[in-house]
């Protein structure tokens, strides 16, 4: 939808008239234009129903161009004169944003242009705790704010200006109206304009004198024709704009794991709503990635939104070092109360990577306080994945990952192949016989075990059975040597339980979490070590060696509390178990087509393993035109959705993976 949102300072601030005169101006350009009035309240009775008076003032303004009379382009009409939220309420009906948002674009199907006009000013209740605001955040177009420039015009118009760009909303400008006929301050008047362009950082883009009843259509057109002009031809240039934006991105940009010379394309993402990714085209997508497993509680969710605006205008930042502050004590609190029992010290680091470096660290230092100065190595899995910095890459997979160009770099660690048995085989302890072998061969040099519990992520997809943990638990006892567990992707629910170890009621001595820590805002993560582990580094006079500039950013910890917060008083565990069911059903048709090796699903996460690596390209345009986005690797198409996803949106995703695969979308070049 391509058009202009107005909204007022106030009721009686001439909107409609402002409105209909932007109209008739769009009309006079040549533009198939419509303006919308979405809720009419104070309607006439009349035989034929309600009339809405401002339709009628957009029908005026524009009586040549609708020879047939002007649609009925209101789709809420009320009698009782009063705020749109009351007068539903008076009635007993209900508005919503989502109903609303359906019928303006029913409304405006055809139009190439659409002006919708508010009710009152931008936070005026709708009912249910919605307001306008939430409306113009739905529709997303730019706003026009009209003002009338009278006594209190520069506080109105600072709030309502700074209350729109919250919202992510363009300001495209305001026009000033006066509706008294005093004018006799012209002083002050000049004054409140030069203030709120000032202040407000904004354009206003016409002052429309008094003008009396009679002359208002001819005067107000007048004044808006150049508002018209200069709109249009700051479109033209925000197009050549954007163009010219995305060549920069093909050109000079790195994107994660392609060639800087000639990249697979990016999408340009405009926004986010809840589950879906709104392209530059206003297209809109469901994400099946969750941002790379974060976005658990869906995008936008106003409690992570007021969490951050909130600590934004406390604090957004302070060194670590001989200061700490609210927001970092409560994250630690609370991870510390609801992971397993015994991980009581934490560490923020800032990303999942910066964590298993962390615990890489903290493993090596606690051999080295504890006198065992030769066990240096680490033990781990194959098909693992563990970040991409140095120490965390030397765990992940030898030949999957990155090895081969980073030997010299790299510390040689020790691998066992991936778990023979998966999470739904039956167990035999025959499958640990390889672990056990080659731990006590390199008993001596061995510091740590670390792997990820139960799912093996970006390695590979791969579920292992929980018994094969369990007993990595009793290896790491055995032998003395610590155990690591990567639950950056597991965490926080993912898999059915709080955290992936809980399958096998192991606790780890050194737990890493990321990645869904703040529901998907920005980038935060945190080591957990035992008190044994914490005790042993800091004897003697022991310190820990890590202290990154942004340690425990006040922002990111303050949305992670709010993030924290949500999970703990949602049903996250049936949503998650919901979506599991889900998956199944969606995703169990791949198993019959020939192209497919394996389906899998566990909690919020559905793989299906093809035969043959997939052409990552092709399969990304066909998910983008049926309205989905995954990001499939390797021989994997694979979905870890948020937790707030419709069983719609699942059954959406499943189709558009068996279609993809059915009709080789896949398959390179055909
Ligand atoms: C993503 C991931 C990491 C790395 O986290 P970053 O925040 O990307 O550095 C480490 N371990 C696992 C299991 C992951 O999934």
């Amino acid at each position: 939808m391509n058009g202009y949102f107005i909204t007022g300072t106030d009721t009686g601030v001439g909107k409609t008239n402002v409105t209909a005169a932007l109209l008739r101006c769009f009309l006079d350009a040549g533009h198939n234009a419509l303006a919308i009035k979405p809720i009419q309240t104070g309607c006439r009775k009349t035989v034929d129903g309600f009339i809405a008076e401002d339709v009628e003032t957009y029908a005026q303004f524009t009586e040549s161009y609708f020879p047939k009379g002007y649609p009925d382009a209101c789709c809420r009409k009320f009698h009782p004169a009063c705020s749109p939220h009351l007068a539903a309420q008076l009635v007993e009906e209900e508005l919503d944003v989502e109903k609303l948002t359906y019928d303006i674009k029913q409304l405006s199907a055809d139009k190439q242009l659409v002006l919708v006009e508010g009710a009152g000013g931008a936070l005026v209740p709708l009912g249910q705790g919605e307001t306008l605001l939430d409306l113009m955040e739905r529709l997303a177009l730019p706003v026009i704010l009209v003002a009338d420039n009278r006594l209190g015009v520069v506080n109105h118009a600072l709030m309502t200006v700074k209350a729109i760009r919250e919202r992510g909303l363009t300001l495209a400008g305001i026009v000033m109206t006066n509706t008294s006929p005093v004018q006799d301050d012209a002083y002050l008047r000049q004054n409140n304009i030069e203030t709120i362009a000032e202040y407000g950082d904004v354009s206003i883009l016409a002052e429309i004198p008094y003008f009396t009843r009679e002359k208002r259509a001819i005067s107000i057109i007048h004044h808006t024709k150049k508002i018209v002009a200069a709109l249009e031809k700051k479109t033209t240039d925000d197009i050549d704009c954007v163009k010219a934006e995305v060549d920069f991105d093909q050109r000079y940009i790195w994107h994660p794991y392609t060639s800087a010379l000639n990249p697979l394309p990016s999408v340009k993402v405009h926004g986010t709503r809840g589950t879906k990714i709104i392209l530059e085209d206003g297209a809109e997508l469901i994400d099946g990635m969750a941002s790379w497993w974060c976005a658990i509680h869906g995008y936008g969710h106003p409690k992570l939104k007021s969490a951050l605006r909130f600590q934004l205008g406390r604090m957004s930042h302070v060194m670590f070092g001989g200061l700490t502050h609210d927001p970092a004590i409560k994250l630690c609190r609370n991870l510390q109360k609801m992971t397993p029992d015994g991980l009581d010290h934490v560490f923020l680091a800032d990303s999942g990577s910066v964590s298993v470096e962390v615990a890489i660290k903290m493993a090596l230092q606690y051999m080295q306080a504890d006198g065992q100065k030769k066990r240096t190595k680490l033990f781990t899995i194959r098909g693992g994945y563990h970040g991409d910095t140095s120490g965390a890459m030397s765990v992940c997979d030898p030949t999957g990952g990155m090895h081969h160009l980073f030997s010299s770099l790299l510390p040689q660690q020790i691998f066992a192949s991936r778990p023979s048995c998966g999470f739904d085989d039956e167990f035999f302890p025959a499958c640990l016989d390889e672990a056990r072998e080659i731990i006590s061969k390199h008993e001596a040099e061995l510091a740590a075990i670390i792997l990820e519990p139960i799912v093996q992520g970006a390695g590979g997809m791969y579920f292992y059975h929980p018994q094969y943990l369990s007993g990595l638990r009793a290896l790491a006892n055995e032998f003395g040597i610590l155990l690591i567990l990567d639950e950056i992707a597991t965490g926080f629910g993912r898999t059915g339980k709080l955290f992936a170890c809980e399958w096998s009621d192991v606790i780890p001595d050194i737990m890493c979490v990321g990645k869904a820590l703040t529901g998907g805002t920005m980038t935060l993560a945190a080591t957990l070590a035992t008190h044994e582990v914490a005790a042993t580094i800091s004897r003697d006079g022991g310190v820990f060696m890590h202290g990154p500039t942004f340690m425990a950013n006040p922002l990111a910890c303050a949305v992670a509390n709010a993030s924290l917060e949500i999970l703990q008083t949602t049903n996250w565990a049936d949503l998650v178990n919901n979506i599991e069911g889900w998956l199944k059903e969606a995703l169990t048709p791949c198993r019959r087509l020939s192209a497919v090796k394996d389906v899998r699903v566990l909690g919020a996460i559905g793989v299906v393993e093809l035969n043959s690596t997939v052409d990552v390209e092709k399969l990304q345009s066909f998910f983008i035109k049926r309205g989905v986005w995954l990001r499939p690797f390797g021989k994997l198409i694979y979905t870890m959705p948020p937790y707030t996803m419709s069983h719609d949106e699942i059954k959406t995703l499943g189709t558009a993976i068996f279609d993809a695969i059915s009709t080789n979308a896949h398959v390179e070049g055909n």
